[in-house]
């Protein structure tokens, strides 16, 4: 660019000095001669051992700096590029371990929150890959015990809804932990949520806090029987017993109403009485009657004959009530093989009619037999019924004074017939007549045993009826007569 012979001597140049000293010299400075720095490398050049000269070449420095900037850029680039990838590898390794762990997290999360049975599914060969597989099967066992826990539960609640039983569950403090529909019946507890509030509270009786603290003391089965007092008065038989544990930790109480089974215990113990009772005074009267022809009577002709009636008669008086006990109580058992056929009604009135026509004649009372519907059958019993016909139109003459008026008529309604016996006799009060039909109840006890009754005539008549699934009724009115009127299922 310059012409050499117009440019100085260039041995002074660094790069020369170096040369010489070295055999190579680099060095940067500003060119004199061109006016902007400059990149020199100078060679020295021997020639047989000794230096001949020197090769001297330079580079602008902007085109140095131009190649410096490209090979940094390169760098940066280099180093950009290794960075994303460097944060993207380790981006998914580390997203695929924590993948899984959140995926452990959230079905952990909502097995808490109830979702028994959840599966995370993390299908790996590592350790999370067993981690999850354990975790699957953990859940998997977890929403099975859980479901068996919830049916076993259900099942007990439907086993204590449908206990005839009462049962109560109290803690150690005595506050009710559970009480069915049964017991809360039983004892009448209010309705809504009752658990937790004081055993004492709700049922307010001693048999009840001593059986629950005797079921504390002790591990013996505690019974006891206490009366209620609430809309109806029932007795209840009560068990109580401690639960499990040492301290246990509360007592379960058993609750059965006994109020019908004590009931029945009284009618039994009362009929019991009353059997030995009628037994007892026709016995009284023949033992007197016997003792009395024994110490000498037998041989008194004056009243020999009529003593030995007597006995006679009080013997008839025992038959009578045997026979009748007898088959009510056959009845009431239900052992008595009734053979229920259609019976035809008015063969049975007439039947009936004829064996109480000397009764009713002695009375000078009118029996008849009102037309009835020769076709008219019912579903019965033939001699059941004729017993029921043959109590009624008995009582009817018994009760009716002389010269009175019995009438037997039937009727046919849809599904059934009626049969009435009515008649003209003393009648019955209102207050007697829902009794009448109980086992020795009488409204005249005096005049009933004069005239040969039981006592248990409507009862047999009232369990016969029964028997064959029909009702009995009765329409009286005092000193007006009264109507017996039967009902049975049509044939
Ligand atoms: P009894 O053997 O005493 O007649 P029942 O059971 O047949 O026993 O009758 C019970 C009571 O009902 C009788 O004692 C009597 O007081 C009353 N009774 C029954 N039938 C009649 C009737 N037709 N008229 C009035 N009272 C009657």
């Amino acid at each position: 660019e310059q012409d050499p012979a117009q440019m100085e001597n260039h041995a002074s140049r660094t790069e020369i000095r170096m040369a010489a000293e070295r055999g190579e010299g680099v060095w940067t400075h500003f060119s004199r001669t061109l006016g902007f720095p400059m990149h020199y490398l100078a060679l020295r050049v021997d020639r047989d051992g000794a230096p001949a000269g020197f090769v001297r070449v330079a580079l602008p420095m902007s085109s140095v700096d131009r190649r410096v900037a490209a090979i940094q850029r390169l760098v940066w680039g280099i180093s950009l590029l290794v960075g994303v990838v460097t944060l993207a590898v380790t981006y998914a390794v580390v997203a695929r371990i924590t993948r899984p762990l959140a995926r452990l997290t959230s079905a952990a999360q909502r097995i808490a929150a109830g979702e028994y049975g959840h599966r995370v599914s993390v299908h790996r060969q590592d350790e999370l890959g067993t981690l999850g597989d354990s975790f699957d099967r953990m859940s998997a066992e977890l929403g099975q015990r859980v479901t068996q826990m919830h049916e076993d539960r259900e099942l007990l609640a439907t086993v204590f809804a449908s206990m005839i039983e009462g049962v109560v569950a109290v803690d150690r403090a005595e506050r009710i932990l559970f009480a069915n529909s049964a017991a809360r019946a039983l004892l009448e507890f209010p309705s809504g949520d009752i658990a937790g509030r004081p055993l004492w509270e709700l049922v307010r009786h001693r048999a009840v806090e001593q059986a629950v603290r005797q079921a504390f003391a002790g591990d013996q089965l505690c019974l006891s029987e206490f009366e209620v007092a609430g809309s109806s008065r029932r007795i209840v038989a009560l068990h109580a017993a401690r639960l499990p544990g040492d301290p246990p930790p509360g007592v379960v109480l058993v609750l059965h109403d006994v109020t019908g089974l004590r009931r029945l215990e009284n009618l039994r113990q009362e009929f019991v009485a009353n059997v030995s009772h009628e037994l007892k005074t026709p016995l009284s009267s023949i033992k007197a009657y016997a003792e009395t022809l024994l110490e000498g009577a037998l041989g008194d002709p004056k009243h020999n004959e009529a003593f030995v009636r007597q006995i006679a008669e009080q013997a008839e008086r025992l038959n009578a009530l045997i026979i009748d006990l007898l088959s009510l109580a056959q009845i009431e058992s239900g052992q008595q093989a009734f053979e229920i056929v259609p019976v035809p009604v008015a063969e049975l009135i007439a039947r009936c009619v004829a064996q109480h026509g000397t009764a009713a004649a002695a009375k000078r009372i009118r029996l008849e037999a009102a037309a009835c519907d020769a076709a008219l059958r019912v579903l019965a019993d033939a001699e059941g019924l004729g017993q029921i016909l043959s109590n009624l139109v008995g009582n009817a003459i018994k009760y009716t004074p002389d010269a009175g008026c019995v009438t037997i008529r039937c009727a046919a309604e849809d599904l059934v017939a009626v049969i009435h016996v009515s008649d003209t006799g003393i009648g019955i009060a209102p207050a007697d007549q829902a009794r009448v039909f109980e086992r020795f109840y009488r409204v005249d006890r005096a005049r009933s045993r004069e005239l040969g009754g039981t006592g248990l005539g409507l009862a047999i008549v009232k369990h016969l009826v029964q028997a064959f699934g029909g009702t009995v009724a009765l329409d009286s009115a005092l000193g007006r007569g009264s109507t017996f009127s039967v009902r049975l299922p049509r044939a």
